[in-house]
């Protein structure tokens, strides 16, 4: 059976104008002789309010109704994507996540899928009919209503890929894919055509605001194939894919930068085990989220010192934490506000030697001066000052030949 599954985003489903031209791909995918199964997040905004409601109602809401509040947004846009293909003479229908079941485990708030049910689904696309299923919501083995995560929609289709077998599982939109860096800060940007999974985790600020990197993890895992397009144009997307299927020629398929971080620097801690963990363990359990770490070798063995970036808005917390904590003893606490991460992203960097230093090259001809250095097998950050984030950017972009004609 050739299945397709089509994924709507919020923003795609929007309003009820967008609503028909959605139908009217779907349509198209039918009339090439596809089985259509579509999943459809709720309205933009309207996920969005109904958290308010729950908060308005008790600032403890229950997290089982939470649930069944939250998820009700995807109900509406179901039936109204259902509704316009009945009124078009297609067979179609809303199903929820409890009529097919979509099985999920775990806690309220942020279960994950573990089983779609197959049966009634099969059956219905056997006889012609167009399932459209809702995303983010699923039920737990006390037939309670769960959701799983913000953004959830997006892993819903792609556990429902895996499980119908789908030849294709197809993200629709509101940008035409995945681009090289983000075009609102560069308009030299271009739309990635293959991207892996792995890069994709990695981009994360460029990724991440197009799909949630849980989808990814479960896209990765399952060797689902995914297409992210637009909704609103007609042109081929970005394909996200295992690595082996990538024929690339790139070094580096992207770049990706941050905003708001700051660099914590203490100085003259003891080198001694157990320094690290005293030091991170109350930023943890504080939901400080520490990014890159430094520590230097201790020329004397007996001192060193430790850098970290974390995001701005936690500085404060930060600073309170390090100086009122009688376990972590430094002898000066450096602070600074105004960093940025920038990275660079490419499988093709593990085979090709010279990476590293032609980035360094290509910043310190621009007089960019590089703060903190850290790598993984397929990224290297740098952080560096927020003034000079975009012309690193315009200059790594090139270097990395991202500018090009593809
Ligand atoms: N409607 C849900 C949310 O806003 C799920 C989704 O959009 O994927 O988080
Ligand atoms: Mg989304």
């Amino acid at each position: 059976m050739k299945i397709v599954v089509l994924k709507f985003g919020g923003t795609s489903v929007g309003t009820i104008k967008k609503i028909k031209k959605v139908t009217e791909i779907i349509a198209s995918y039918k009339k090439k002789k596809y089985n259509v199964i579509v999943v459809s997040s709720a309205m933009s905004g309207v996920t969005n309010e109904l958290i308010k409601k729950s908060v308005e109602i008790s600032t403890n809401f229950s997290e089982s109704e939470y649930d069944v509040l939250v998820s009700s947004g995807e109900q509406m846009s179901c039936s109204l994507i259902a509704g316009r293909l009945i009124d078009r003479g297609y067979k179609s229908r809303s199903w929820l996540s409890w009529q097919i079941p979509i099985i999920t485990n775990g806690v309220h708030k942020n279960s994950r899928i573990n089983k779609v049910n197959r049966n009634k689904i099969l059956k219905y696309l056997k006889e012609g009919g167009i399932p459209i299923i809702t995303g983010f919501q699923g039920i737990n083995n006390n037939n309670r209503i769960t959701t799983i995560g913000r953004g959830g929609s997006d892993a819903s289709a792609i556990m429902i890929a895996k499980f119908f077998k789908a030849e294709k599982c197809i993200i629709y939109t509101d940008v035409e894919g995945i681009y090289t860096t983000d075009p609102n800060k560069l308009i030299k940007a271009k739309k990635i055509k293959v991207i892996s999974y792995e890069e994709m985790l990695e981009m994360a600020s460029l990724g991440a605001k197009v799909m949630q990197p849980v989808s990814i993890q479960d896209a990765r895992l399952n060797r689902i194939d995914i297409e992210v397009r637009s909704s609103f144009v007609k042109k081929s997307g970005t394909i996200i894919t295992k690595r082996s299927n990538i024929i690339n020629n790139k070094i580096v398929t992207g770049i990706s930068t941050t905003q708001n971080d700051s660099k914590v620097s203490l100085i003259g801690v003891k080198d001694k085990p157990g320094v690290a963990a005293s030091i991170f363990k109350p930023l943890s359990k504080n939901s400080i989220n520490v990014d890159m770490v430094v520590q230097n070798i201790s020329a004397n063995g007996k001192e060193t010192d430790l850098t970290f970036t974390i995001k701005t808005e936690d500085l404060n917390k930060t600073k309170k934490i390090l100086k009122e904590n009688s376990n972590i003893n430094f002898r000066k606490l450096l602070l600074k506000k105004d960093v940025s991460k920038i990275s660079i992203i490419g499988v093709g960097m593990i085979t090709t030697p010279g990476v590293t230093f032609r980035m360094f090259q290509a910043l310190a001809n621009k007089r960019i001066n590089i703060q903190v250095i850290s790598t993984s097998e397929i990224k290297i950050s740098v952080l560096i000052d927020n003034k000079d984030t975009k012309k690193a950017l315009i200059a790594l972009h090139k270097e990395f030949r991202l500018d090009g004609n593809k």
